[in-house]
């Protein structure tokens, strides 16, 4: 377990147990060593159709904790609760959850429903958002803020509006300048009076990859001279009172505290000179970028660490806007975060197979046999170049060895593409090569394993933007991975490879399998973890590999055991033909009709009496139930 760092970035969640699987601790803590669930147990039981209870679900499958939500909310909630407390801040913490991290229908009714003992609220950032958010707040705490981010035009603002005629806590932020001028309209025609939030664009700029929104030259946000405008909009329009909450977003994945201390301290600033201009500021909102440690060194040297805890996050806010505050004798705001990232990325987990693994070269099992590279010594230059080979592996001289095997294999390359080489000779010679290769030590040793996933559907931030993720097997972790892989998806990409992992290695400590899935012992399972935040939601359908299958497991009665509460299979090739406006019941039937035709041509065509009809009539129902059969499974 150690190689794979699970200590680091897995804790407090993710343990491996004495069986050598990984276990998921839903609650966080290591106290209740009896209520760990094996996930290996988990995947066996919803994969398998004839177990008790079994689903039959087909891989790759993602694993949903709730449990797992409720203690990443309750831990970043009691995190400004302390810090609030232990600084004598003089206002509270309320935060939302940005539903663009996960929009799944489940993630979002669980966090509503955990958070509404503290006020937990939505950010939304288009239409369908703010519409899903309505909704599931409609059973939530009625003073949950519902922050309405993002591009704005009529329709949305109106959302917003009736969001506050069916009494809920929306908040219009305003991103650009010229939603002022329809939040103004929008609210006198529709006889309500909106809560307004602005968006500035701070100076403090954070330089990792997901800094690119931050910065005077960031996408979103008004510019200082574009606040005072609006602002004296406002005045004119007798709406200074409406205005109540400001808010920034630094960018994801903040690295450090005094990066964050440096921007809150900035805007903490901007919220004192809006209350000295006459506004009716209430709240300030300090967006996402709470961070999580993907590689577990908490080092915070990369885009994949962090280099502080949740509460010395919440700690260095706190302190920040109190400090600023108290200089300007402006009364403390309540503190709204938008943190994504930090509340979902443990709570699931994507579970694949290794399909079968192979050598990038496939080593001879023996020595070349003197038959097949005869040929060899047919030509002259040919014959000298195998001879020093054949020197240079008796002296064991590992360099000439190296360079005899370039000049060997370029030599032949030319015959072969003279024509004077065939295909099974440049074969040996490979092989020969191969083999010289490996017994001086100096063949490759890395595999490629072939893994049942799509990259681009499951976790598109690693061919997007070279995003890490914590990858292991989820079992075998008690005996010494005899092999190191890299990981080849099912898409005929190039980009679907995983050649990268934490800890800057290029290739992964991996267990042998064979080529027939499997290595003798049975499947084998590897795991994704930390990407319950974006990937899902970004997620596209190249090669039309569609969405995983996904279950949600909680922690039930009795040691280490759990129910799954939702299965859902993933999507058929059916479906993703569906989402690309074809019509799969018409595909079908246009094959089914190509084998009836073809039936009757060969019918016709036949002598055959009734005994051949019947074997036809077999072969055709074979065909279409295979069809069908295709059109059904996933794609994987
Ligand atoms: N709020 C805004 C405005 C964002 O743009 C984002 C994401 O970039 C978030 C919140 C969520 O950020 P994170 O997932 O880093 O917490």
């Amino acid at each position: 377990a150690s190689l794979y760092r699970i200590d680091g970035w897995g804790a407090p969640y993710f343990v491996a147990n004495s069986s050598g699987n990984i276990s998921v601790r839903p609650h966080g803590s290591d106290t209740m060593p009896h209520q760990d669930i094996d996930l290996l147990k988990i995947v066996k039981k919803v994969t398998d159709p004839k177990s008790s209870g079994g689903l039959g679900l087909q891989l790759p499958l993602i694993v949903r904790f709730p449990d797992v939500l409720k203690n990443r909310l309750e831990c970043l909630q009691s995190a400004f609760d302390f810090a609030i407390q232990s600084q004598g801040y003089d206002s509270h913490y309320q935060g939302v959850y940005p539903v663009k991290c996960n929009q799944d229908r489940f993630v979002v009714e669980d966090i509503v429903r955990f958070g509404s003992p503290f006020r937990f609220g939505l950010e939304a950032g288009s239409k369908p958002e703010i519409l899903l958010a309505m909704s599931c707040l409609c059973k939530g705490n009625p003073d949950a803020f519902l922050v309405c981010n993002g591009f704005k035009d009529a329709e949305y603002i109106s959302l917003a509006l009736l969001g506050r005629k069916l009494a809920l806590n929306t908040l219009i932020v305003l991103e650009q300048e010229e939603e002022l001028d329809l939040v103004i309209d929008l609210s006198q025609k529709m006889n309500v009076r909106p809560v307004i939030g602005l968006r500035a664009k701070l100076r403090t700029k954070h330089s990792g990859h997901f800094g690119s929104t931050s910065g005077e030259k960031g996408k979103f946000g008004l510019t200082t001279s574009q606040i005072v405008r609006v602002m004296r909009k406002l005045s004119q329009s007798g709406m200074l009172d409406c205005l109540q909450l400001l808010h920034f977003h630094i960018g994801s994945q903040i690295p450090s505290t005094p990066l964050l201390t440096d921007g809150v301290a900035e805007a903490a600033q901007l919220y004192c000179e809006l209350v000295r201009l006459g506004a009716n500021m209430k709240v300030i909102d300090i967006g996402g970028g709470l961070g999580i440690d993907y590689d577990g060194s908490k080092s915070g040297e990369s885009d994949l660490s962090v280099a502080y805890t949740l509460e010395e996050y919440a700690e260095a806010v706190v302190a920040s806007i109190r400090f600023v505050c108290d200089r300007r004798s402006v009364k403390h705001p309540a503190i709204c975060s938008e943190s994504g990232r930090a509340i979902v990325s443990h709570h699931s987990v994507l579970i694949f197979e290794a399909v079968s693994a192979s050598s990038n070269v496939k080593p001879m099992a023996h020595r070349a046999n003197p038959d097949d590279i005869q040929f060899l010594l047919e030509s002259e230059e040919a014959r000298a170049n195998y001879e020093d080979l054949y020197a240079a592996v008796m002296r064991g001289d590992h360099k000439s060895c190296l360079l005899y095997v370039d000049e060997l294999k370029q030599r032949c390359v030319e015959g072969f593409k003279d024509g004077v080489l065939s295909i099974e000779q440049l074969a040996s010679v490979d092989g020969l090569c191969e083999w010289v290769l490996k017994a001086i030590g100096a063949s490759d040793p890395v595999q490629t394993y072939n893994i049942n996933l799509s990259l681009f559907t499951s976790i598109p931030d690693l061919w997007g933007i070279d995003q890490l993720f914590p990858i292991v097997p989820i079992h075998k972790l008690d005996q010494r991975p005899g092999a190191r892989g890299i990981l080849s998806d099912l898409t005929c990409d190039s980009d679907g490879i995983i050649d990268k992992f934490i800890g800057g290695e290029t290739s992964l400590p991996l267990h042998e399998v064979d080529n027939n899935g499997g290595g003798g012992g049975g499947k084998y399972f590897l795991g994704m973890f930390l990407g319950g935040a974006y990937e899902e939601a970004l997620g596209g359908v190249h090669n039309l590999f569609g969405g995983p299958s996904v279950v949600r497991v909680t922690q039930s009665d009795g040691p280490h055991s759990f129910a799954v509460t939702r299965a859902v299979p993933g999507q058929s090739s059916a479906d993703v033909l569906r989402a690309m406006q074809h019509e799969p019941e018409l595909l079908f039937q246009t094959l089914k009709h190509r084998a009836e035709e073809l039936r009757h041509t060969k019918g016709g065509d036949d002598e055959g009496g009734e005994e051949e009809d019947d074997d036809d009539g077999d072969e055709f129902n074979d065909i279409a139930n295979r069809l069908d059969r295709s059109f059904h499974n996933m794609p994987y």
